[in-house]
């Protein structure tokens, strides 16, 4: 049998009205905040991730889907989606320092090693705003994040922010782990002697116990920050206060992409293990530029719906969505004589009563086992037709969960019943 490749994960009919939920909520909020959508390629130019995520990051080095396409282009599938979002604002409408809010959907791929909550083949809802420098647009993210959890139900998500200056101080930040690390280099593991001096700030990142006594010793950032970042944190931090948004300065906190500057950011549960962001986000005033465009601020966050549904798997929405794929009615049919009147009776019901879910049974099996199948199906009222019904235009409709009976009724008098009946439920 061939199976699904390995990190890489079928969604089954029992969880996808999680998601439906989960991407209904998000569609409607993002849209409400004034957030656009943008559907970009899976696909794109290996070049535009290593000059955006950074040639020397986790996801350049060692995780990205990357093949040779025919003509000899290197392609990746893409590990995040702010890269393609620049790429195609950049492409269809050069900046003129306009404000954009962006927002887009999708699977991501990462070749990590697979474990729960950490998947080759992972979904992200990510937002991207253009153009807007301060930290009210920072704190806007942060806050629609918030709403989010609370139109889900989730509770316990704990808010971490840093700042990490800008690419001048972060240089010199650097240069100093550079020389406290090397002064240390016997105490480190293998993977952070190889970014010791390509990118010595994942170092700080690490979550080797070995190394922990190490970076606890190691120089922090807030020393280093520039006035402007400091007050652009500050005034950040004022938001959030004004707003009741809990929160914990991390200056640990510097993600795993070289583009950020000044605020980075990140939600984390306790309930998920060692997989415990569930967002993540930040601001980077560079990139846009760096791919040739008009000097452009930027901020965006990124959501891992995959974690977020195993959060919501514990609340009152699972149980709703269980039950939203379940037919409200199961047309039960007497045999291949009547499948013409059969459908026939159940467009009827779809014109007149477009959201109610009606599963016709097809095949001529036993009444018995039709009900049987009725019963499982988890709807709640079987339709009925028979050799009699049809020799007399009418249709039986059957209660299945509660006790009250059946009626027979003409075919024209069915929409009205049902109306009746669904109502009683
Ligand atoms: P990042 O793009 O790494 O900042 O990730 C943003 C969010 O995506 C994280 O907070 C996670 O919730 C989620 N995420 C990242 N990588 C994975 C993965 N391999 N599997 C599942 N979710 C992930």
């Amino acid at each position: 049998m061939i199976r699904a490749v390995r990190g890489m994960n079928d969604i089954l009919p029992d969880t996808t009205p999680l998601w439906q939920r989960l991407e209904h909520t998000a569609r409607v909020l993002l849209l409400s905040y004034g957030y656009e959508e943008i559907r970009l390629p899976i696909l794109e130019q290996t070049a535009l991730f290593e000059r955006s995520i950074g040639e020397t990051t986790d996801i350049v080095e060692k995780e990205m889907y990357t093949f040779t396409d025919r003509n000899g282009d290197s392609l990746s599938l893409r590990p995040e989606g702010t890269a393609g979002a620049v790429r195609a604002v950049l492409q269809h409408n050069p900046f003129r320092n306009q404000a954009q809010r962006l927002w887009y959907m999708g699977p991501m791929f990462r070749r990590e090693r697979p474990q729960k909550g950490r998947y080759r083949q992972f979904y992200q809802i990510g937002a991207e705003a253009f153009g807007m420098p301060g930290p009210d647009i920072d704190a806007e993210l942060i806050i629609l994040t918030r709403r989010l959890w609370r139109l889900l139900g989730l509770g316990g998500l704990q808010l971490e922010i840093n700042t990490l200056g800008t690419a001048t101080t972060r240089a010199r930040f650097r240069q100093d782990l550079v020389s406290y690390f090397s002064a240390s280099a016997e105490k480190l593991d293998q993977d952070s002697r190889r970014r010791l001096h390509s990118n010595p700030l994942r170092i700080l990142d690490s979550k080797n116990p070995e190394l922990q006594e190490v970076i606890q010793g190691a120089p922090t950032f807030e020393r280093y920050v520039d006035p402007g970042s400091e007050q652009h944190f500050r005034q950040l931090r004022e938001i959030l206060e004004h707003n009741d948004i809990d929160y914990r300065v991390n200056p640990r906190l510097v993600r795993g992409l070289d583009y950020y500057s000044k605020t980075v950011f990140e939600w984390l549960t306790t309930e998920l293990g060692a997989q415990g962001a569930v967002c993540g986000g930040g601001r980077y005033d560079g990139l846009v530029e760096h791919f040739g465009g008009e000097p452009t601020p930027a901020v965006g966050f990124a959501i891992g719906m995959d974690r977020l549904i195993e959060l919501l798997r514990e609340t009152p929405l699972n149980d709703i969505a269980r039950t939203s794929n379940e037919p409200h009615l199961y047309l039960i049919v007497g045999g291949e004589k009547y499948y013409g009147s059969a459908l026939r009776v159940a467009e009827t019901v779809r014109e007149a009563m477009p959201h109610i879910r009606l599963v016709t049974h097809c095949g001529s099996d036993s009444f018995k086992s039709q009900f049987k199948r009725a019963d499982k199906s988890g709807a709640r009222i079987a339709l009925l037709l028979g050799e009699d019904e049809v020799s007399q235009g009418m249709v039986t409709v059957k209660h299945l969960r509660i006790s009250s009976g059946q009626v027979t009724v003409p075919q024209s008098e069915l929409i009205a019943c049902l109306e009746k009946e669904l109502a009683r439920l």
